[in-house]
């Protein structure tokens, strides 16, 4: 998401200052830090590097220095406060605004501070989609395309409702008419993103209806449709060959959704589904909303539908008052989901989160400790599972060169697992059938098959 967040400022200033990317930090008019807050070690980073960069400046007074994201919302004015010569302060939700921000900020000589939520019209503001232009960042193969903004769920560790705001998604037309952009020229693979993006809930069209209502709370629920509805939509486009979406919420896999598995077979069989913990204590504690075993009885659903997915998920270690069989209890659901891969952290306490205020008694080595065994079974199930698709022959989305081998290209499974194989520049964005020949912790070698006729 901060990713795509990335791309769109650059696709902004692009457009309207004829801006481009550089790598060379002393050649630049502008720079600009996209933050992460949602734990404090990203957050505690930014004034590091702020204070690297505020050297340049003294050098070159004209360039001005931004800061977006979830630390800027979070932060805002205390930003300028730290660091007088920061320039403009936006969140996620205003990042289309910046070249007013920087106007402004010229016209005045005052730092700019806009980190206010102004729901959808992010998105109207963005300029069109069009690959190949953009620096050779969004792959010819595949592409993200943001369907919903922020989150509802206010599980009591997570800072992403206050930096990010309430859930919010767009009408299916003006996804749709990204999508279709991308798939004619050439786009294969498309993610469907969101911090919570199985809450989709969006409008068919936002113009046909009561002449373009853009308040999410003018529509009825009934005027909406679910990401179900969007995925089966998507899936009918003729060029689209694989849809994948993340990043999920257990408590809304709904039955509808669970189905398009069984009914769409261009939804990859990789599901992302953070489940953070297996001790019902401490799921209800975070407000997760659910328990282990509600969890695991999604992942069976899911997996009668579709047999071969393959699961991974993110866990977080040491909440405040996990026990050592709270934790033993995440290890048991870890082996009983079977997941593929995870992202795992240190529980970090967010500053207005209730959580935050929670009574901490494990120590940091005990939740250190917590934290390898957990990676260590993590690595292990995902071997086994990687040696299990040796000799099989998987359907690879081709990406890019591979980075160790000119002569070798890098594609994606629909596991989402990458393969390197012998092949050339020209099959990029095409699939192609691969034999897994090779398999190592993560990657795997294979080689292609062509195809009879
Ligand atoms: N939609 C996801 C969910 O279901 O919770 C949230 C995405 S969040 C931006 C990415 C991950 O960061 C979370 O799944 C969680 O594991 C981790 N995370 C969030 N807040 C955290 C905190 N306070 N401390 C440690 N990890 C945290």
């Amino acid at each position: 998401m901060n990713e795509y967040d990335s791309d769109k400022m650059a696709d902004v200033l692009r457009a309207s200052e004829g801006m481009t990317r550089t790598d060379v930090l002393e050649d630049a008019d502008l720079i600009l830090f996209n933050t992460c807050s949602v734990r404090e070690k990203a957050q505690e980073k930014v004034f590091s590097d702020l204070g690297r960069v505020r050297l340049l400046k003294v050098a070159k007074p004209d360039l001005l220095i931004g800061v977006g994201g979830c630390v800027a919302s979070q932060e805002g004015a205390t930003i300028v406060k730290r660091a007088p010569y920061v320039d403009m302060v936006f969140g996620p939700q205003t990042l289309h605004r910046l070249p007013q921000l920087m106007a402004a900020r010229r016209a005045s000589g005052d730092p700019q501070i806009d980190i206010s939520f102004p729901e959808i019209e992010k998105f109207d503001h963005l300029p069109e989609i069009a690959l190949g232009k953009i620096d050779g960042r969004t792959s010819v193969a595949s592409a993200f395309v943001s369907i919903m903004e922020g989150c509802s769920k206010y599980c009591s560790f997570c800072v992403v409702p206050y930096t990010r705001g309430e859930e919010v998604s767009r009408p299916v037309a003006d996804v749709m008419r990204d999508v279709q952009t991308l798939v004619a020229q050439g786009v294969g693979e498309i993610t469907l993103l969101g911090q919570n993006v199985n809450a989709y809930s969006g409008v068919l069209t936002r113009d046909n209806q009561n002449g373009g209502r853009q308040n999410k709370n003018s529509w009825d629920d009934d005027e909406r449709v679910d990401l179900a509805y969007l995925i089966q939509t998507l899936a009918a486009l003729e060029g689209l060959q694989r849809l994948r979406f993340t990043t999920s919420h257990p408590k809304d896999m709904s039955q509808r959704l669970i189905d398009v598995y069984a009914s769409t077979p261009k939804l990859s069989s990789h599901l992302h589904l953070p489940v953070q913990s297996g001790s019902d204590r401490i799921l209800a504690a975070m407000k997760r909303g659910h328990t282990a075993l509600e969890y695991k009885s999604t992942i069976k659903k899911l997996r009668q539908m579709r047999p071969d997915l393959v699961v991974s998920s993110d866990f977080i270690v040491g909440f405040p008052g996990e026990t050592e069989r709270d934790f033993e209890a995440t290890l048991q659901l870890i082996k009983d989901v079977g997941y593929d891969s995870g992202y795992s952290f240190l529980y970090s306490p967010r500053p207005g989160t209730p959580a935050a205020q929670l009574k901490d008694e494990v120590s940091q080595e005990i939740k250190e400790a917590r934290l390898q065994r957990l990676q260590d079974l993590l690595r292990a199930q995902s071997q086994t599972l990687t040696q299990d698709l040796l000799g099989s022959v998987q359907r690879v989305l081709v990406e890019s060169v591979s980075r160790k081998n000119v002569h070798e290209m890098a594609g994606r499974l629909d596991s989402n697992r990458v393969v390197n194989f012998a092949g050339s520049p020209g099959m990029i964005g095409r699939f192609v059938e691969v034999k897994i020949t090779d398999a190592w912790h993560h990657t795997l070698r294979g080689e292609r098959i062509m195809s009879a006729g």
